[in-house]
């Protein structure tokens, strides 16, 4: 019996039946719009199908011009559409049992577009155009274009649809008073705020007939103030279950709302508990969702019945073969979403193409494609961080003959350091990973081992892959040699001791790590889920409107710290699009003072002698720590090359500036892919 039983076992929907509890969550994926797109998304949600997903959900499709995210956005409103979605849902259904659904979005007034609509004309804090009112004839018209939108869906040959009703889009904003100032009978009372996406259900079902999924996503949480009440919830699920859904999937939070909900620093399945209360109301099968990224977590959830099916969508983005590898008793060989968001959602909201920070094969199935060895090589790769990892295995599965050294003791590279940061715990899955993936593709590991070039050239290999990382960088400041200067190593690997007072030089990535690093305690809210919703401020429990508690009660910083920049931008502005807010508030939340525009004169036993915005002043600090950035780390570079080696830099051993796992990972896989 395989240990992830309940998670594997069939969901009979009556009329069809999904293969597993997984429900692949839906993604943009940003090809919707591109030339070529449509084929490069048959083939990412073929693999998909083939690795065992039960239903796999597409990414949202509008269901008219005005519903869209941005202008060109993708709709389905004519059998021209139809022919593009075929293609797609053609090759998922070459695959036997495999399911697939599209997701209608309609986002109202969180469209980039000035023919944005919505119940009322409340403008969106996080979008710039007002939406247009609608009218009567206008709010029949959007019903109607849901309901052709899914009998196209229908025709182009997809199992159902799911329509989106949480996330704060276009008929949660009907839904709640927040966005719903209307007096008709559309606006109002909760039954005729709720009247929108009771209409669109019905009329839908009876457009599609009865064998057709009807994917509901409720919103169970709005975390906005006025949002819906645990009473109107309830009452909508069961309006909705009335109306002719197939399944009801769950909604956490606007995208507006000033709560984490799915970033890496939130804990794993977090949000099920309301899932799990909603189970009790309804009869229909009910998804849950959010930060669940692992089949043992997944399993838990259905053997515990707090939910028929789990929803995971960056984690299929990780690994397509998730369910497939789950099912064979493979689970250590997962590749897991650590929820970073590097490459998926930033790459969303940047206008781009979805990719995965640990999978650079995702959306790319097409173009980085393992080349079939026409020669095996003798391959050396110097250093065990991601780049090297990446090469390493890849070349192995490959066929070639790898040995991958490291100076350290462990594999993991700067992962190993980026871990110990409280909220980034999951970077640990990545290097427990690669540490599979070594021992299965018979990879040569020789830790504890730091190369010199004549290693390497009296080895004889035919290719070396230099993965040697960094060297963090040291400003000229006068004093910088002062016993009270570390950096962040000193920090975060060799663990020396910090005082009650640090000033942070440079407000990167690392910097900003650095900094929460210092102000949390003992634990980590990412690994106690009541301690996370008591600093964000959330109400599981839903007893106040939205689900936001009546204050956010966050634990005293453990130090005090100045995290400080020379540029004049906003501290933190370079953080991902995605998590960047995360970071910054909760430095807030800590009282770490975030200051631009400082010039580092010295530091002495006096302190730290800085001008903030020309202004002299000494940070009277125990501590000054440089996160100050990075420069390649290639000496043996210059000796390998003169002894005519093939030598290839990779990761931040090739380029420091900007460096992130992301670019290491994916210059490591496609060197070695092709090599
Ligand atoms: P490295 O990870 O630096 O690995 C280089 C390896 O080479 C090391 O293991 C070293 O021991 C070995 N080595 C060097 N010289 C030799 C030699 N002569 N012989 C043998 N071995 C040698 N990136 C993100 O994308 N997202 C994040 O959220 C993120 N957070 C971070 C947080 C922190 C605190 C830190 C420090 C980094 C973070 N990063 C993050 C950056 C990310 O870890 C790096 O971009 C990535 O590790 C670079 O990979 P690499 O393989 O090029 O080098
Ligand atoms: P970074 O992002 O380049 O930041 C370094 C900071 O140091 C800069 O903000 C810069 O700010 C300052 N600085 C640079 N040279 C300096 C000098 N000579 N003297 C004083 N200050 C100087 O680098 P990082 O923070 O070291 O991070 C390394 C990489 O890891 C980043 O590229 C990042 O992508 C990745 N990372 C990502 C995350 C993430 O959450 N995505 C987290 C951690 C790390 P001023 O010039 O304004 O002073
Ligand atoms: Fe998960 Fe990060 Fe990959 Fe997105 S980029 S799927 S968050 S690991």
């Amino acid at each position: 019996m395989s240990q992830y039983q309940h998670l594997l076992e069939p969901l009979d929907l009556g009329f069809t039946k999904a293969r597993s509890r997984v429900l692949m969550g839906s993604m943009h994926t940003g090809l919707e719009e591109r030339k070529g797109g449509w084929e490069r998304q048959a083939e990412y949600f073929k693999q998909r199908a083939e690795g065992g997903v039960g239903i796999i959900v597409s990414g949202g499709i509008g269901p008219n011009e005005e519903g869209v995210g941005v202008q060109g956005g993708a709709i389905l409103v004519d059998d021209e559409g139809v022919q593009k979605h075929k293609i797609v849902t053609d090759a998922v259904h070459e695959v036997e049992g495999a399911l697939i659904c599209m997701q209608i979005l309609h986002t109202g007034r969180y469209a980039y577009n000035n023919k944005a609509v919505s119940a009322s004309a409340v403008k969106s804090p996080i979008h710039p155009f007002p939406p247009k009112e609608l009218d009567a004839q206008g709010i029949e018209k959007q019903i109607q274009d849901f309901v052709t939108c899914a009998a196209l869906a229908q025709k182009a040959g997809y199992d159902g649809v799911e329509i989106m009703g949480s996330e704060g889009y276009f008929i949660n904003q009907f839904i709640v008073k927040h966005t719903n100032k209307r007096t008709d009978e559309w606006g109002g009372s909760y039954e005729n705020r709720i009247r929108l996406a009771i209409d669109i259900v019905r009329r839908t079902r009876e457009e599609v007939g009865e064998k057709f999924i009807i994917i509901y996503r409720l919103s169970m949480l709005d975390l906005i103030e006025d949002g819906s009440t645990w009473e109107e919830i309830v009452h909508l699920g069961k309006e909705i279950e009335k109306a002719g859904a197939t399944i009801i999937n769950t909604g956490i939070g606007w995208h507006e709302a000033r709560v984490p909900t799915i970033a890496t620093s939130v804990p794993r399945a977090a949000f099920v508990e309301v899932t799990a209360r909603m189970k009790k109301e309804l009869s229909l099968p009910l998804i849950t969702t959010n930060r669940i990224n692992t089949p043992e977590v997944a399993n838990s959830i259905i053997a515990e019945g707090q939910a028929d099916m789990v929803s995971m969508a960056r984690p299929m983005l990780a690994d397509a073969y998730f369910v497939k590898k789950a099912s064979e008793g493979r689970g250590d060989e997962i590749n897991t979403c650590i929820g970073c968001n590097q490459a998926c959602l930033d790459h969303v909201f940047s206008g781009g193409e979805i990719s995965c920070l640990v999978n650079p094969y995702a959306c790319n199935e097409t173009l980085i494609i393992n080349q079939p060895l026409t020669a095996k090589k003798k391959i050396a790769v110097v250093g065990a961080g991601p780049a090297g990892l990446a090469a390493a295995t890849t070349a192995s599965e490959r066929g070639h003959d790898v040995t991958l050294f490291d100076g350290a003791g462990e594999i993991g590279g700067q992962f190993n350091i980026a871990k110990q940061v409280p909220g980034k715990e999951e970077f640990f899955e990545t290097i427990r990973y690669f540490g599979k993936m070594i021992e299965k593709t018979g990879v040569k590991l020789q830790l504890n081992t730091k190369v010199a070039a004549q290693d390497l050239i009296k080895a004889g290999f035919d290719e070396v892959f230099l993965a040697t990382g960094i060297v963090p960088r040291t400003p000229e400041i006068e004093g910088i040699d002062h016993p009270m200067v570390m950096n962040y190593l000193d920090v975060l690997k060799h663990k020396k001791a910090v005082g009650q007072r640090v000033a942070v030089i440079g407000a990167g990535g690392i910097g900003f790590d650095v900094s929460e690093y210092l102000v949390h305690g003992k634990t980590s809210p990412s690994l106690d889920k009541h301690q996370f919703m008591k600093e964000w401020g959330v109400d599981l429990s839903v007893t106040s409107a939205g689900g936001l508690a009546k204050e956010a009660v966050v634990e005293p910083a453990a130090r005090e710290v100045f995290l400080l920049q020379r540029k004049k931008s906003k501290v933190g502005a370079g953080l991902g699009k995605t998590t960047g807010w995360i970071h910054r508030t909760t430095l807030k939340h800590k009282g770490v003072q975030m200051i631009n525009k400082t010039q580092y004169v010295k530091i002495d036993d006096q302190g730290f002698h800085v001008e903030i915005n020309g202004e002299a002043k000494i940070l009277e600090v125990d501590n000054v720590i440089v996160c100050a950035g990075q420069d390649p780390q290639r000496e043996l570079q210059e000796e390998l090359v003169g002894a005519g080696m093939n030598v290839h830099l990779i990761g931040g051993a090739d380029k420091a500036a900007e460096l992130d796992a992301k670019r290491a990972i994916k210059q490591g896989t496609e060197l070695a892919a092709t090599i």
